[in-house]
């Protein structure tokens, strides 16, 4: 009987996966769900013997079962071009293997870090950790080895692993690809966390708009339970506010408060959770690490860019013909990645911007696309990183209408803790409105409020409008307490910067 492969994470399941894998039963054949390979416009991509065919729909199964439908075969699936050019560590076992199934995970190498780990004992895990460069995937890019080293030096006997699955920039899903694809994976990452720092209980933080992966992490710990023990773990699911990504508002919210953002000093690492030394990291940061451990810092460091060492697994979205999931070394290009490997606009029109970081990235234009993907270096462009997701829009995108996207979605997620996110960002809407409206002030807003009488009675002129947007966003930027209000002038400055005639400043 023939074997059919099909990907049963979120994004396959939303292109139709199970209507093809219910034809595919229906026809006869054996169906196994394995993880996505990360090829997302090929979705539902059908295996048979290891050739591809994609996108699928239930109509073609006949014609696969019986060896045809050229049109959509792709030939070996992992000798295709977009696998062939990448270093996967973290993303090795996309596409191979069954997400909930034990003796897949064993046969594909899990679990050796772990083993790894429990024979050198907690000095030298976190030892291996830092040695290999690893920094934190979630944005901050800081050494994951001395946050590690910080709690594990820590005071207390209770300290705790909390992993930030709180996926929400727009255009990123590495984070729910490990949790839906190979969500053992994760869970040994953070049981060689507690090995090294000496910690008790873990706890995933997912989103409810994630139901996938929450109900694929909640099976993976329970069928692993009995291999990571003593250390123990638990899926917490969060109503989805951007800011309880933010490691101290994520710990509120874990503790049943208001996801709002705490004041640093004391770090999380030595009163974090409940009080005690806590590691917060990323997804994508703690499935690095059995890979780590089990190969060795020299092979993870050897990859890379400057200081940003290994692997990221970056996510092509957008207007982009070939949108999905890229895990290389840090130092390659932005336009490699937009034109070489994302094929350029799927609309087939010129680039004209990329978003990378999520919502609160800079906008690059192409003369950007030199730019190695690094955090430094991005961040010398005056961008950042942050989740790696890269979003693409073609020519006919209205700059200025994504800076007041910006400042509107600060809005929203702002937690209200300090003015100039809370108030900033609804300042930085009306500015930008009224330069995208040719308005200038309305007088008759001045005439209705008592408190703007002493406001000089005419409207301002554009350019006075811009110096305002930049004065805002500099206090926003400065006087921010978290990432929310400070890099919210990002997206904004950078469109104002690159595209000033859309803001009526040529
Ligand atoms: S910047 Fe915004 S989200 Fe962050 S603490 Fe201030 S008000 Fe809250």
């Amino acid at each position: 009987m023939t074997t059919v492969r099909i990907s049963d994470d979120a994004l396959a399941l939303a292109c139709g996966a199970d209507a093809v894998a219910a034809a595919f039963t229906a026809a006869g054949a054996t169906v196994e769900r394995v993880s996505s390979w990360g090829m997302h416009w090929l979705e539902p991509l059908v295996e048979v013997g290891g050739i591809g065919w994609g996108p699928v729909g239930p109509g073609d199964v006949q014609a696969i079962l019986d060896g045809g439908l050229d049109a959509k075969c792709i030939g070996p699936v992992a000798a295709h071009p977009f696998i062939m050019r990448q270093q996967r560590f973290t993303f090795a076992r996309a596409g191979k293997t069954r997400p909930l199934n034990l003796d897949d995970y064993a046969a594909t190498g899990g679990w050796d870090g772990l083993r790894k780990a429990r024979e050198i004992g907690p000095e030298a895990i976190v030892e291996t950790v830092t040695a290999s460069g690893l920094r934190g995937r979630g944005g901050a890019g800081f050494p994951a080895g001395i946050k590690w080293k910080t709690v594990a030096g820590a005071a207390g006997g209770e300290k705790y692993i909390v992993c930030n699955a709180d996926e929400g920039d727009s255009g990123t899903f590495a984070d729910r690809m490990v949790m839906e694809g190979d969500p053992f994976m994760l869970i040994e990452g953070m049981a060689i966390a507690a090995e090294a720092v000496g910690a008790q209980r873990g706890y995933v933080y997912i989103r409810s708009e994630y139901p996938h992966a929450i109900a694929k992490m909640q099976a993976a710990i329970a069928a692993s339970a009995e291999i990571v023990a003593p250390f123990e773990l638990e899926v917490r699911v969060g109503a989805g506010a951007y800011v309880c990504g933010e490691e101290t508002s994520l710990l509120n919210s874990l503790e049943g408060k208001r996801g709002e953002v705490r004041a640093k000093p004391p770090l999380p690492a030595i009163e974090g959770l409940f009080g005690k030394p806590t590691v917060v990291n990323n997804v994508l940061t703690l499935a690095a690490v059995p890979w780590i451990l089990a190969n060795g810092a020299d092979g993870y460091a050897e990859v890379g860019f400057g200081r940003s060492r290994g692997t990221m697994p970056i996510q092509i979205a957008g207007n982009v013909k070939h949108g999905g999931l890229f895990e290389v070394g840090f130092g390659i290009t932005l336009g490699e990645l937009v034109n070489d490997i994302g094929g350029g606009t799927a609309s087939g029109r010129p680039v004209r911007a990329v978003q990378v970081g999520g919502p609160l990235g800079a906008y690059h234009p192409p003369s950007d696309f030199h730019l190695p993907f690094d955090y430094e270096a991005f961040a010398a462009a005056d961008g950042l990183i942050g989740h790696a997701g890269i979003v693409v829009f073609d020519d006919t995108v209205d700059m200025a209408a994504q800076a007041r996207f910006a400042m509107e979605f600060c809005a929203a997620e702002s937690c209200g803790k300090c003015t100039p996110c809370r108030l900033g960002a609804v300042r930085g809407m009306e500015v930008i409105d009224r330069i995208r409206s040719g308005a200038g002030r309305q007088l008759e807003t001045i005439e209705r409020m008592p408190q703007m009488h002493n406001m000089p009675k005419q409207g301002r002129d554009p350019a006075e409008e811009i110096a305002l947007l930049t004065d805002l966003c500099e206090t926003m930027k400065f006087g921010s307490l978290c990432a929310l209000g400070g890099f919210t002038p990002y997206p904004v400055m950078s469109a104002l910067k690159h595209w000033p005639e859309d803001f009526g400043a040529t």
